[in-house]
């Protein structure tokens, strides 16, 4: 099994870009995000608890996000690999990540970290909030806390991953969607191959 890691900043196009990177590596897309939206829209325990940091622009307990990533190493079958999209967020996911690995035989394969720069963030949050109605697109202030939140306990994995030697990155800005998808799947052949 391949694991992969979809790296970058909140708009930066991690869940535009998943399906057709894991459509040509037949690599199951797991979006920790959506898998807490879909909690909170069927009412459960953990999406109840969830919602409000979810809605400030906070991160859930590194604990929550592991058990629902463990769940789907389980249970999900039938692919060659898993395309991790919004985790890890902290070190300490990513250490916890390792080890959850590691039990199993496997590593990170790849970091592919899509980078756009903070004005574009707030640019393409609002049109999405335009099109997807998430609440936590909704206000400026959850915005800025997001992206605060993303430089001070998600950017400083990008040195892990340097030092881990299996860090690649692309610009997800400027150009059209298929041109940046483009840009994404070329680095990822030419990295780490096809
Ligand atoms: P996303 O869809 O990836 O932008 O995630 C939406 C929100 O879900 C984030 O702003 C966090 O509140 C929460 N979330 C998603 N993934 C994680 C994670 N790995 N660790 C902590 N919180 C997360």
């Amino acid at each position: 099994m391949r694991y992969f890691i979809l790296f970058g900043p909140p708009g930066a196009g991690k869940g535009t870009h998943a399906g057709a990177i894991g459509r040509k590596y037949n690599m199951k897309h797991i979006s920790t995000g959506e898998l807490l939206r879909a909690e909170i829209a069927a009412g459960t325990e953990l999406g109840k608890h969830a919602q409000e940091l979810i809605s400030a622009g906070s991160l859930v307990p590194d604990e929550v996000v592991e058990g629902m990533i463990e769940n789907a190493f389980d249970t999900i079958k039938g692919y060659d690999g898993f395309l991790l999209d919004g985790f890890p967020r902290t070190l300490g996911q990513a250490k916890d990540l390792d080890r959850i690995l590691a039990k199993r035989g496997e590593k990170v394969d790849a970091v592919i970290s899509i980078m756009i720069p903070d004005d574009i963030v707030r640019e393409r949050i609002r049109h999405r909030a335009t099109v997807e109605g998430r609440a936590d697109d909704a206000s400026e202030s959850t915005i800025t806390n997001r992206i605060n939140t993303y430089h001070t306990r998600t950017e400083p994995l990008i040195q892990f991953y340097k030092e881990a030697g299996n860090y690649y990155e692309a610009d997800g800005y400027p150009g059209t969607i298929e041109q940046n998808q483009k840009r994404i799947l070329d680095m990822i052949s030419e990295k780490i191959g096809d």
